[in-house]
């Protein structure tokens, strides 16, 4: 299983949106760290970076562009609006993948460790197809990010979710890899717990996550229960099992407490029950809403799988579609 391709392709997928503030910054540290690994030949000259703009309402685009004239290691591609991280990190490894043997995806904040990129091609040359980028401390982030961050991984474990502890979306994945993951054909999608169910060997790298260069986070405490929402529904079925259960243990306190109202009756020790009444009737209606409400949430996932609308819609490249040419700029045609 040894990936003998010394000099592997490269390409770094970094996902932006409303980054205009950041991507001058940090775009220089990409190419730096790609120059460098050509240099030490850890991957071909044909390597390079591709950022996605996942239809940012600011500069993001333009800088893209601009960067794209500056140096032939730099391509971009647009979303024709913004369809979230996933998605535009999907559309990243796609339109990549027939482009390089191995794909690196990275978020456009600064917050991951570059040369952790090193550890992870080494990685790849012991055999390995995909490496996940573990956080080994997040003493930078804040208190709050943290403590949910962490409650956020148990409970996807808990819910039936393979995913690793502490990996965002920073890993490497072989361009083999993604050719079986473009068979996955779900529209919800959560990259870190679809990933590791393509199989193929896997390995981590710990790195210690920094701070943000500059800008803010896209994701606050609403969309981190919402992306944990939509991880759980979409990958598993466990929440619909808790139910049965619970339904079913509730089946059985309700027969125990009819024979004890029978009983009660016919001991002639009837109370007026009303606060009893009451409460089993707010509790019932509860529990029978709640589970309506997440039984609903799959058939709606069923629902969106069922239309399979497209994940995401490009509406610009830097480059010719299908191939992404790192060696000489060509002329593009754009849809
Ligand atoms: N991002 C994106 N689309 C979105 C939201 C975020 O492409 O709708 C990108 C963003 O530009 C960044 C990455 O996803 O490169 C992670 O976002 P962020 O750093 O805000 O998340 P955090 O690290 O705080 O969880
Ligand atoms: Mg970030």
């Amino acid at each position: 299983m040894y990936n003998t391709n010394k000099y592997c392709r490269l390409i770094i997928v970094i996902p932006c949106y409303n980054e205009e503030t950041v991507l001058p910054l940090i775009a220089p540290q990409f190419l730096k760290k790609l120059y460098c690994l050509i240099e030490n030949g850890k991957i071909s000259n044909e390597s390079g970076i591709l950022f996605i703009d996942d239809g940012s309402k600011d500069k993001t685009w333009l800088i893209v562009k601009e960067l794209c004239l500056k140096d032939i290691h730099y391509n971009g591609v647009s979303l024709s609006r913004n369809r979230g991280h996933q998605n535009a990190l999907m559309a990243g490894l796609m339109e990549a993948k027939d482009s390089c043997d191995i794909t690196v995806s990275i978020d456009c904040d600064g917050q991951d460790d570059l040369d952790a990129i090193d550890r992870m091609i080494e990685k790849y040359k012991d055999g390995y197809e995909i490496v996940y980028g573990v956080r080994s401390k997040r003493d930078k982030d804040t208190w709050f990010k943290r403590t949910t961050a962490e409650a956020f991984y148990h409970f996807m474990n808990f819910m039936g979710v393979e995913s690793i502890y502490n990996h965002a979306d920073f890993r490497l994945v072989s361009s083999r890899v993604l050719n079986e993951f473009e068979k996955f054909h779900e529209v919800n999608i959560y990259l870190r717990g679809m990933i590791p169910m393509v199989g193929f060997p896997s390995t981590s790298v710990y790195y210690e996550r920094k701070e943000r260069l500059a800008g803010e986070s896209h994701y606050p405490f609403s969309k981190m229960l919402s992306l944990a929402f939509d991880g759980i529904t979409s990958l598993s079925i466990k929440p619909i099992h808790v139910i049965t259960s619970v339904g079913f243990a509730i089946t059985i306190l309700s027969v125990l407490a009819v024979l004890w109202a029978v009983f009660c009756r016919f001991t002639g020790k009837t109370v007026s029950g009303w606060t009893s009444l009451i409460c089993v009737i707010c509790f019932f209606g509860g529990a029978i809403l709640t589970s309506l409400g997440i039984i609903g949430e799959y058939v709606g996932k069923a629902y969106m799988e069922a239309k399979a609308r497209p994940r995401y819609i490009i509406s610009e490249r830097t480059y010719s579609r299908h191939n992404i040419n790192y060696s000489e700029r060509e002329d593009v045609e754009n849809e």
